[in-house]
């Protein structure tokens, strides 16, 4: 089966008592069993019977198995939000004297979860240029860990080379993990680029227009000892599982993947050239020919480019002069919401983040990120184009 029959004729692990054609929300803690023998097989591994929703929930097993089966990992595991699904896979792959080497252009949260949460745990992160192999391998050394990398950095939009920074990684004996919440997972070949743990925030493309919070930790099994320790010490001890709801939500989310997608993209590329054309605007959108990651995005996601862009205006006051005019983009965080929604990251999602950092982040005050919805691309652009140039 290909991707989208996969997606929506997915087999349930057992039969559903009534035919059902979803996968019902299993919305209990707990499981009973027939005698003391299945009880102590379930918590022993030796059968998959489920015991206990922190760990285990028919529900989001089935979620977890239809990207197991679409991605072809070896195992996937739902958390509550994408960044509980990074601090999982981060506390099942490292302990304190290891080293990440990563760069500075990453969502804001994973920025201070590895530099400030990971640091008092003895983790130490190396921040280096990732679009420069020489950098990566020059800091990748016997302490290291892991190459820790978003696929399209958000907001800055970069992009690396994947391939190259797996190469170097494994060839000192660290592996990749990679954030892929810009692009659907089903999109890029993971581990054709090299990616051993790949990550993604499903509240973004997954959940099916900004329905519930999720975060997926896909495993390729090229990490010795990593999936085991993920579901059997991480998982269990810190919890932060999936919700049934969120799992059937996102399972329904999963079966429109494609076709939302398509329409995201296809308005992304439209509202991305009808703002090029405005004076003053430079357009951050790797679709766009122009764009510095045009080439290596797409040869690394198969000519797709993703729906979110960032607009460079003349001043910061510029910025919130344009954000306070729009009236059918909504300001909000978030992306990839069926509605368009506009931010300005430098001033709240990474607010918090002293001036200097921030610049050392690449996060300017004069960017506005925008997430492109499902709307129709004519009134989209109309908005945005009133808001930037205070005309109709
Ligand atoms: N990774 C990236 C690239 C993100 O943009 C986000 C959120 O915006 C996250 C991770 C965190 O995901 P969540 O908000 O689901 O915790």
């Amino acid at each position: 089966m290909k991707t989208n029959t996969a997606a929506i004729n997915p087999r349930f692990p057992r039969n559903d008592a009534y035919g059902a054609l979803a996968m019902p929300v299993y919305h209990c803690c707990a499981y009973e069993f027939p005698d003391h023998q299945a009880m102590i097989d379930s918590f022993t591994g030796v059968s998959d019977d489920p015991d206990y929703s922190r760990v285990t929930n028919p529900t989001v097993i089935h979620f977890e198995n239809i990207i197991k089966r679409l991605s072809g990992a070896a195992d996937a595991v739902a958390f509550t939000s994408g960044m509980a699904a990074i601090s999982a896979a981060m506390m099942a792959l490292l302990k304190a004297g290891d080293k990440i080497v990563t760069s500075r252009h990453m969502f804001g949260n994973t920025y201070l979860l590895f530099t400030s949460t990971l640091a008092r745990f003895g983790v130490e992160t190396v921040l280096v240029d990732l679009t420069n192999p020489e950098e990566v391998r020059h800091a990748v050394d016997s302490r290291t860990r892991c190459v820790y990398l978003e696929t399209i950095t958000n907001p800055q939009m970069e992009i690396a080379d994947v391939r190259a920074i797996a190469d170097i990684a494994h060839a000192a004996g660290a592996c990749v993990v990679a954030d892929t919440t810009m692009i659907p997972f089903t999109y890029a070949d993971a581990r054709a680029l090299g990616i051993d743990v790949e990550i993604l925030s499903s509240t973004k493309y997954l959940s099916g227009g900004a329905t519930s919070l999720g975060g997926v930790v896909i495993d390729y099994g090229t990490v010795d000892g990593f999936g085991r320790t993920l579901r059997k010490d991480i998982l269990m001890n810190l919890g932060g599982y999936m919700t049934p709801h969120a799992a059937y939500m996102q399972t329904l989310g999963l079966e429109t993947l494609d076709a939302r997608y398509a329409v995201h993209e296809r308005n992304a590329r439209a509202i991305a050239e009808g703002l090029s054309a405005i004076e003053g605007v430079k357009v951050n959108w790797p679709g766009l020919p122009d764009n510095p990651w045009h080439e290596i995005a797409t040869r690394q996601f198969g000519g797709r480019y993703g729906a979110m862009l960032t607009l460079e205006l003349p001043s910061e006051e510029d910025c919130f002069r344009m954000i306070d005019r729009l009236r059918i983009v909504r300001r909000a965080t978030n992306l990839f919401d069926n509605r368009t929604l506009a931010i300005h990251p430098a001033s709240t999602i990474f607010g918090t983040i002293d001036a200097a950092t921030r610049e050392s982040m690449d996060v300017s005050p004069r960017i506005v990120r925008i997430s492109i919805g499902l709307e129709d691309p004519e009134d989209i652009l109309a908005d945005l184009r009133q808001a930037i140039t205070g005309r109709d």
